[in-house]
């Protein structure tokens, strides 16, 4: 070797108090602990408590590498050496997609993996919105993996802080036992009859700020529970906006996007392909799913809120409220919306152009005018807003239908099922609905004055709330 920065994956399995994976990552040199400027590497120690009755011998080394590539991707240099040798086929698929770094040690012996007869998907499901639309159209033995992020230590001050939070709560009659919004979520799918597992790990922690190295490394524990509980897909709740890149600058053609050619080779080169199922279905048509299947209500979107109670004061909160407002053709009131448009983290997000996820705030601003009779003219934060993502000009309802190029990324075995479940919900967008898609561009709107000047008086106006 000529030198240069590699890293190498060590793991270990220890079954002392609980079942433990533990993955170590080793680096070569230090200089990609900031691969950039906005996150650095924080911890080298991965941990999974898998159930104990997966054996640690059964994974398989293929799967065991997938996974070192989602905790360390962002952080390799040159090389990665994984725990074990992989499958000649994982490295050389591996290898053609990767360029950054090169994937070695192989044993030329190792059969890739391949998924059982009886095999069914995986969800890597977050208990969100998203997730929980996607397994509605999933078949019904797709089981649901909750990656379970422990929560950090906390310094002895916040001592206080729980003991006052937990005086509040009793006070409010909430019961101590009251477990995160996600769990309950997690509960109530294993009461509807789903598979659902939930692995608890520190992968967020890898990186500072908080997150995950690369966006599906949430799948890292469903990966590992691959050949035990049989998978065949690993499913995301990936929407359009993400996919497709709607309500972002310009339109994205993801089947041939650096992001689903890497990961979508990588998955399939473990036996796992990308199984996206709203990759075509707006945030809007997720809530449609959601209001109209039997546990869509199931889902929780706000981070911070408990289950069935969302906070009210946060950016997920301000799009989820408006959006489930028009949804569910249910007016809010005057002193309602006042109160969303004085959420703080909205208004650092109302006041980027363009604002993400734009397009959805052009649904429901363009329904609220729509259905509840919204006067445009008069300066309040609703219109003001209205006119500023363009509510008041620009045709929406494709944001209710499903955009077909999706199912061109559907694995085969799934296709003909999963149209049939998202047709009970949504029907598919017309060619002109998807030329709109295909053409989708803010740049006009971005360099158009009207709406620069649109955008400084909103902006003005929402500091003063
Ligand atoms: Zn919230």
């Amino acid at each position: 070797m000529n030198g240069g920065d590699f890293v190498i994956i060590k793991v270990e399995y220890s079954k002392e108090e609980q079942s433990e994976i533990i993955f170590h990552i080793e680096l070569e040199k230090e200089d990609k602990i900031n691969p950039s400027p906005k996150f650095s590497l924080n911890g080298k120690k991965c941990i999974f408590v898998i159930p104990d009755e997966v054996s640690f011998d059964e994974i398989h080394p293929d799967h065991l590498a997938l996974v070192s590539i989602l905790i360390s991707h962002p952080f390799i240099g040159k090389r990665i050496v994984f725990p074990k040798a992989v499958s000649k086929e994982f490295s050389s698929k591996a290898n053609s997609i990767i360029t950054k770094y090169v994937v070695e040690n192989i044993d030329e012996e190792l059969q890739p993996w391949t998924s059982p007869i009886d095999s069914r998907p995986v969800l890597a499901f977050s208990g969100g919105a998203d997730s929980t639309a996607a397994l509605a159209l999933m078949p019904e033995n797709t089981a649901a993996v909750f990656l379970d992020r422990p929560l950090p230590k906390k310094p002895s001050w916040s001592i206080w802080k729980n003991f006052l939070r937990l005086m509040l709560r009793l006070k409010r009659g909430v019961s101590l036992y009251d477990k995160e919004a996600p769990h309950i979520a997690c509960e109530k799918l294993t009461e509807f009859g789903y598979d659902v597992v939930k692995m608890e790990t520190n992968l967020e922690y890898l990186r500072k700020p908080v997150g995950f190295p690369v966006d599906v490394a949430n799948s890292a524990p469903a990966i590992l529970l691959a050949n035990h509980m049989k998978f065949d897909a690993v499913a995301f709740g990936t929407i359009m906006e993400s996919a497709f890149g709607i309500g972002h600058e310009k339109f994205r053609n993801y089947p041939k996007s650096p992001h689903y050619k890497m990961w979508g080779t990588l998955f399939a080169a473990a036996g796992l392909p990308l199984l996206q199922v709203v990759s075509g279905v707006s945030e809007v048509g997720t809530s449609i799913i959601n209001r109209d299947s039997s546990f869509g209500h199931i889902a929780h979107s706000c981070m911070r809120g408990k289950w069935m109670d969302p906070c009210r004061n946060c950016w997920k909160c301000f799009r989820k409220l408006l959006l489930d407002s028009v949804v569910n053709k249910e007016k809010m009131t005057d002193k309602e919306l006042d109160e969303l448009f004085k959420i703080n983290e909205a208004k650092r997000f109302l006041s980027s152009f363009p604002i993400k996820h734009e397009n959805v705030l052009t649904y429901s601003t363009s329904k609220y005018l729509e259905l509840f009779e919204l006067d445009i003219e008069n300066n309040s934060m609703m219109s003001m807003l209205t006119k500023r993502v363009r509510g008041d000009v620009i045709e929406v309802d494709w944001m209710e239908k499903y955009f077909p190029m999706m199912f061109d990324l559907i694995p085969e075995k799934y296709r003909e099922d999963i149209k049939t479940k998202l047709e009970k919900y949504l029907q598919p967008m017309s060619k002109e609905e998807q030329e709109f898609v295909l053409k989708w561009n803010l740049e006009p709107m971005l360099n158009d004055e009207i709406y620069q000047k649109l955008n400084t008086n909103f902006c003005k106006k929402l500091k003063n709330q």
